[in-house]
């Protein structure tokens, strides 16, 4: 169908698709750019959850922490004192009961190695064999020299739960004061993840790697760096290797992105992973270890649905676009088309027959100067227009023409009516009117009046009429034209004579000198004839060798026969040197118009043909007159 476009609309369509094309690049930039985006947010909302992680951990942490430091600070104080073992005990049996009620977290209680003999704040009693310096707390209270510590966790079998302990050394540098706490707050932290379905994995460790918590709780106890899962060991060594959590500069505070480092990882089958790690406040840390796929579906989904939605939007306006701009281009193209029709029309005016007021639609200098500025009473106007625009002939039809009272008549069964007239310039033109529209009740509404010029027509069709009336050979009028005539004017009453001429031996012309020089010898008889009669009498061809004439008001032998005469003279003196010398001779039948009342075109041809008939009997130029028809027995 491209091939039937109009020019301007194949040049435009190149540049529709262009501009369409930029702009679904800039918007799948644009998407690009608001996933890349969306992709950060989702990613920065984990990170602050893993940081968030990481303080729940602490929380649950800090009160054994604070607890174990402010006993210590008392049992330091009695140390300092030299206060005796069984106060101590008391004081701690007393620090038991409070913090029995002031953590949220399951506790054994205050117990301590005091001054080489070990205390305890919840009534266990050690059995003999229990060795205090040998005990995790206490090797940790040694090594933290001083500082809160905390014990390698370690599963209590009992009860299936994660444990460890806080504890201090005290001033003496052999003194210890310590508390067992569970560890369910951390456990209660970590173990929601594991319904998520972006976390693969969400655990605590320690420094060592030892798994104090975790979102699989099979998996609570182990050393992650050895039985974790590809994924957990991977993260692990890489969080190993990168030395996460270097020291900050002096100044700075951390915030959710200092607090938790981010690390790539891929499984075996080389989907993608984001290992997030937050660090907790003693030396454990929080590992996330999150499926990009999962992370991310929600986020791809919105964008290709957005796209495509956006595509298919992008794509409708398109296609509605073209198809717009085609039709306008065709409609742009029929406009033409129609402006050429009706260029046909040199001025057009359209009337609103309920207004009687009339609009230009197309106009020439004339017409304008006929309408004047004045454009309303058609109706009033229309006689004296019609006087106006038209030529002295044909005013009366004109007046009739645009007679308005008769207008809605005249046009009830047709869409147009039209009069051809001259106009006050001499030139044929044609009047139209064209209905427009009608009103519901069927009347006229809109009429448009144009005006053709069809002078040109005129013109021409006067050429074909002369030349259908005229005999091609000898260029006088034709047998059926020249009859016409004759009828015509006897139906108006012309008397005259009317004569028929034939050619002596024209076939032997023919025969002797050649069919040219025959049509020359016809050429030259109906010169001869035109020469004869005057203009105003019908001369014309019968057809072969015969010739015809009317001679108008001519009514006696006496002129007939001067005519004749003269005819004789004419044909005498034609010269054609094929010829040899040899002379055209002619016998002619003439008759009289009318010869009674009752008198016909048939019966005066019937008389000139008898004449000629009589002619032919003599040798030489010959006229014979035939006043009455052989029916009435007189010649
Ligand atoms: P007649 O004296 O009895 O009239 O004898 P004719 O030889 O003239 O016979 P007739 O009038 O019947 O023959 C007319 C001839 O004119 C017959 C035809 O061959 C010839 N003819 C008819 N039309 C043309 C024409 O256009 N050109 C020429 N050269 N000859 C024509
Ligand atoms: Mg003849």
């Amino acid at each position: 169908m491209l091939s039937t476009m109009p020019t301007s609309y194949k040049r435009f369509t190149p540049i529709a698709c262009t501009i369409t094309g930029l702009a679904l690049a800039l918007i799948v930039a644009l998407f690009y750019w608001l996933y890349t985006t969306s992709k950060d947010n989702i990613l920065i909302t984990w990170s602050n959850e893993a940081q968030h992680t990481a303080k729940n951990v602490n929380y649950a942490m800090k009160m054994p922490m604070d607890a174990v430091a402010f006993s210590s600070l008392k049992v330091n104080e009695m140390l300092a004192k030299g206060i005796d073992h069984k106060s101590v005990g008391a004081f701690l049996v007393n620090e038991t009961a409070i913090y029995a009620k002031v953590i949220d977290e399951n506790t054994t209680g205050i117990y301590s190695y005091y001054r080489g003999q070990y205390l305890d704040g919840s009534g266990w009693i050690p059995p003999k064999a229990y060795q205090p310096k040998e005990r995790p707390w206490y090797k940790a209270a040694l090594q933290g020299q001083g500082k809160i510590v905390l014990a390698k966790p370690y599963l209590n079998l009992q009860t299936e739960i994660m444990m460890t302990s806080v504890s201090q050394l005290l001033n003496d540098g052999n003194s210890v004061v310590s508390m067992d706490i569970f560890l369910n707050g951390v456990q209660r932290a970590i173990q929601n993840f594991g319904q998520k379905k972006e976390v693969a994995a969400a655990f605590v460790i320690d420094a060592d790697g030892f798994v104090v918590a975790h979102s699989d709780r099979d998996k609570i106890g182990i050393e992650i760096g050895e039985h974790g899962s590809l994924l957990e060991v991977a993260l692990y060594q890489a969080f190993k290797a990168q030395h996460v959590h270097k020291p900050l500069p002096e100044g700075e505070t951390e915030d959710s992105t200092t607090l938790v480092q981010r690390l790539e990882l891929n499984d075996a089958a080389g989907e993608k992973f984001t290992g997030l790690v937050a660090k907790v406040n003693n030396d454990w840390n929080v590992l996330f270890i999150l499926n990009e796929e999962e992370m991310y579906a929600s986020l791809t989904s919105i964008y290709l649905t957005s796209s495509l939605i956006l595509f298919l939007v992008l794509g409708t306006c398109l296609s509605v676009f073209l198809h717009m701009s085609r039709k306008y281009q065709e409609a742009e193209e029929l406009n033409k088309e129609i402006q050429a029709v009706a260029s046909i029309y040199t001025s057009a005016i359209n009337i609103d027959l309920a207004t009687d007021r009339m609009t230009i639609i197309r106009t020439n200098p004339n017409i304008e100067a006929l309408l004047g500025k004045d454009m309303s009473n058609f109706s009033g106007r229309a006689i004296a227009l019609a006087e106006a625009f038209s030529s002295e002939q044909s005013r009366e039809l004109m007046k009739q023409f645009m007679d308005p009272t008769t207008l809605e008549e005249r046009l009830t069964d047709t869409h147009s009516i039209s009069q051809e007239f001259v106009d006050c310039k001499n030139r044929w033109m044609r009047l139209r009117f064209v209905v427009v529209d009608r009103k519901k009740t069927g009347l006229l509404h809109h009429i448009l009046l144009a005006f053709e010029s069809i002078d040109e027509d005129r013109k021409q069709q006067e050429v074909l009429r002369k030349l259908s009336e005229t005999d091609l050979m000898t260029g006088i009028r034709n047998r059926g034209s020249g009859e016409n005539l004759v009828r015509k004017a006897m139906a108006e009453g012309m008397c005259g004579m009317f004569c028929l001429m034939d050619t002596d031996k024209f076939k032997h012309i023919n025969d002797t000198y050649g069919h040219a020089t025959g049509d020359k010898v016809l050429i030259a008889l109906a010169q001869s004839l035109t020469k004869t009669f005057r203009e105003t009498d019908i001369v014309f061809r019968l057809g072969g060798d015969e010739f015809a004439a009317f001679s108008k008001g001519v009514i006696t032998e006496e002129i007939g026969k001067k005519i004749m005469g003269r005819l004789f003279n004419n044909i005498a003196a034609i010269e054609i040197p094929e010829l040899l010398g040899q002379n055209i001779a002619v016998s002619i039948g003439a008759a009289f118009y009318p010869a009674n009342q009752e008198d016909t075109f048939e019966s005066l041809y019937e008389r000139a043909d008898n004449g000629t008939y009589q002619s032919k009997k003599v040798t030489g130029n010959r006229v014979t007159f035939i006043w009455h028809s052989e029916k009435e027995g007189k010649s």
